[in-house]
């Protein structure tokens, strides 16, 4: 369960996020083990994933006899590494990874950094803060995150047992999607430029989806490897954790969106973490953005009385929901709620007993 770090909401779910306007590319996804050239020394795989969300797209960046580059890697599960055998036959010949670089630390996006880099001889890149911190998840004891996040939640209003938590999430062993995370070889940040498949990729680093995630903008060929800041069906989920209860991860998001938009022209071809490839980016930031506008604009109207995070869920969402989701729910809740108290729109009590509750200021 500790690995709802990368959990996202997926259309329909949590978020209707609605899809028109993108141009998508004419192309069917690649099968498992499979790739789909996308331009040159540029190519498309995909790697299954055991959960809800079934993929995972993968970038490959061939340098010719330098080996390849690879951005993201999928998770530390046996139909990955499977995908990844078939992948090596099929696509690598014989020409070994030279680089591991991952765009931010959830485990579908890292969690056989370890086990590619054995196999290649490929040290791991990302950036430093995704690095450390997964480190740190990974060396705190799984029951202690459970108690954190059981606290965390019940303070927004919602009761969880330990024992609800751990079977709405389809727990499975702490850390156990993570492999074993090999040591970072280069931090890699906003700004740098890096050299892959012949190509000149600008680094843009965003937040808001978890910290020190990596874009990598190819501007002479106008591509864009966007990993998960922005999909095309999927509003990113935008949290806040126990870990950090008073962040304004939603600011970030959205300042990161805008960033995006004025570096990235409007014809860039999206290269996203789940999904198809498409164009339309600055339509789909403009989705994204309102999106959350009209969340805060909606909770900020229903907050007249003190509410607690829990309480605001039909707001947001508009329907029950069930295990997991509710759970994931209310760290998204929370998110936009911080939002409006950083704004000074709404104040934020906490009692003698540790509950939290929101209200307009006036
Ligand atoms: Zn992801």
């Amino acid at each position: 369960m500790t690995e709802h770090r990368g959990a996202l909401t997926r259309e329909g779910e949590l978020y209707p996020s609605p899809r028109q306007g993108l141009d998508y590319l004419e192309l069917e996804p690649p099968a498992p083990g499979h790739a789909v050239p996308l331009g040159a020394n540029l190519y498309w795989a995909r790697i299954p994933l055991p959960m809800e969300l079934n993929h995972i797209n993968v970038w490959l960046l061939d340098d010719g006899d330098g080996g390849w580059l690879l951005a993201d890697t999928g998770m530390a599960e046996d139909v990955c590494r499977d995908a990844w055998i078939t992948l090596e036959q099929e696509l690598l010949e014989g020409r070994p990874l030279r680089r591991v670089l991952v765009t931010h630390d959830h485990p579908d996006h890292m969690g056989l950094a370890g086990w590619l880099g054995r196999r290649h001889g490929a040290p791991l890149w990302m950036s430093a803060i995704g690095h450390s911190s997964t480190l740190g998840f990974l060396a705190t004891p799984g029951e202690e995150l459970h108690a954190r996040q059981l606290r965390f939640v019940a303070s927004h209003g919602m009761e969880l047992s330990a024992e609800g938590l751990r079977r709405s999430s389809g727990a499975s062993q702490h850390g156990r999607w993570y492999g074993d995370v090999p040591p970072l070889e280069r931090a890699v940040a906003g700004g740098d430029r890096l050299e892959g498949g012949g190509r000149t990729w600008d680094v843009i680093e965003t937040s808001g989806h978890c910290r020190g995630h990596l874009c990598l903008h190819d501007t002479a060929n106008r591509v864009l490897i966007s990993g998960d800041q922005v999909l095309p069906t999927i509003s990113p989920n935008v949290s806040v954790l126990a870990s950090r209860p008073d962040a304004n991860p939603l600011a970030e998001f959205l300042e990161s969106l805008d960033r995006l938009e004025r570096l990235c022209p409007p014809e860039t071809l999206v290269l996203p973490s789940h999904g198809r490839p498409f164009r339309g980016l600055h339509r789909r930031i403009e989705v994204l953005r309102a999106h959350h506008l009209q969340q805060l604009d909606a909770l900020r109207e229903a907050c007249r009385e003190p509410m607690s995070a829990h309480s605001l869920l039909p707001v947001m969402y508009g329907r029950p929901l069930r295990g997991f989701h509710r759970f994931l729910a209310v760290g998204e809740t929370v998110a936009h709620l911080n939002h409006l108290w950083h704004d000074g729109a709404v104040e934020r009590r906490v009692d003698a007993a540790g509950q939290v509750t929101f209200q307009t200021s006036v």
